[in-house]
């Protein structure tokens, strides 16, 4: 298959029009079939990741009462009393420990929306690792290779081992993911030396939010080759502040941004790298693209997807309108109706139903839609969950990031 006459952009620094050629799941030199599409006027990027999700926290509108708080694990607790929460334990409310139990992979799909809709096709799901069943249960990458801590401060409260424990079954080849200093107060600022001590900083590290950390901290973790996941949004909300972006941007650590679950964080990671782009607006935009397709792919070690687009690697694209001649500028003003197309590793995940004829595909597998007249498929079946929803509920929910 050849998508042909669109502007690729390879990576943060190259794009140019061309063609990409398709060889089952990967991206290759040449077509294996007579396929070509006329991709005229459209931009294929690598699609986008997804550093830092809670799956089953997609609920909406945000919880957080009493916000601004000190530090999050005061927000912990606030959150769960929260009417956002209240209300989705009518409907989902089994513990972390199995998602794939009453309705937890439901729940979790409909986060799976939130961000297929927004042009990922690979996400962290922040939680305590699951069985394989639920991994398997996704149409894209819900990333399973990793392990994980809830923060400093309060362990492993959800689930999984001893934070050194969790470390240690890394072996230093996958990610160890924990929320790191997500405060203004003590309590935040005491995290990084504890995290030390505890042998928890890594190359392999991905620290998440960082907002308390000291510029000879965050020397630490760049000398070290450990990654920050950042979620500025949700870090406003909660703490009215966010971490040391200029410190961040002049050591060049591997910072990436992520979305947090919608209970504190932006509706999708397109809004996201809006809001982070009118908060900090010297970021270039080929900076922000970056942050959400090659750094990401670098913290969480993926082995066939570096974030670009290149021979032999996944297949892995976004195709989407042009509405702005800099393609990197392109990507932060596009909003779901705008993507054309989304694969993952070769497969239609979401688009313009005009696609599919390309592709060979089963109707049942697919949910069809309308959007801005325009016909549209996504894969897989959210109206479903919706009516389960509903059905629970007694009222329909609306959630903000669907675009139904
Ligand atoms: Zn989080």
């Amino acid at each position: 298959m050849e998508f042909s006459n669109l502007l690729v952009v390879k990576n943060w620094k190259n794009n140019g029009l061309g063609k990409i050629c398709l060889t089952d799941a990967l991206i290759s030199e040449k077509s294996d079939d007579n396929i070509i599409i006329d991709c005229k006027g459209l931009i294929a990027y690598p699609s986008l990741i997804n550093i830092h999700d809670h799956l089953v926290g997609n609920w909406i509108p945000k919880g957080a009462p009493n916000r601004p708080y000190k530090n999050t694990s005061i927000w912990v607790e606030d959150m769960k009393k929260s009417e956002s929460v209240l209300e989705r334990s009518n409907f989902w409310k089994s513990s972390i420990d199995d998602l794939t139990k009453n309705n937890g992979i439901a729940m979790a799909m409909l986060g799976v929306y939130k961000n297929i809709f927004s042009g990922v096709t690979i996400v962290q799901d922040h939680i305590p690792n699951q069985k394989n069943a639920y991994y398997k249960a996704f149409p894209i990458k819900v990333i399973s290779d990793y392990r994980q801590g809830h923060s400093i401060t309060l362990k492993n409260w959800w689930g999984g081992g001893e934070l050194e424990e969790e470390m240690k079954m890394t072996k230093g080849k996958i990610p160890f993911i924990i929320h790191l200093s997500e405060g203004i107060d003590e309590v935040a600022k005491s995290e990084f030396s504890e995290l030390e001590k505890l042998g928890l900083l890594k190359n392999n590290s991905i620290l998440v939010h960082c907002t308390a950390l000291t510029k000879t901290e965050l020397k630490k973790v760049n000398d070290i080759g450990a990654s920050i996941a950042w979620c500025p949004n949700s870090n406003i909300f909660l703490l009215d502040t966010t971490l040391d972006f200029k410190t961040v941007f002049d050591l060049n650590i591997n910072l990436c941004i992520g979305t947090d679950s919608t209970l504190s964080g932006s509706i999708n990671i397109l809004k996201e790298l809006i809001y982070t782009k009118q908060t900090f607006t010297q970021i270039p935009f080929s900076m922000l693209f970056k942050m959400v397709t090659e750094n990401p792919a670098k913290a969480l070690i993926l082995d066939n997807y570096n974030g670009r687009i290149e021979i032999n690697r996944d297949a892995n694209l976004l195709i989407t309108k042009k509405l702005k001649e800099n393609p990197y500028e392109n990507l932060l003003n596009i909003d779901t109706p705008d993507i054309e197309l989304l694969l993952y590793r070769g497969k239609p995940i979401f688009g313009k139903a005009d696609f599919l004829k390309y592709f060979t595909w089963n109707p049942k597998d697919f949910y069809l839609f309308e959007l801005n007249s325009q016909k549209m498929f996504v894969i897989g079946h959210p109206e479903d969950i919706l009516n389960k929803i509903e059905k629970k509920l007694g009222y329909k929910k609306h959630f903000d990031y669907l675009p139904f």
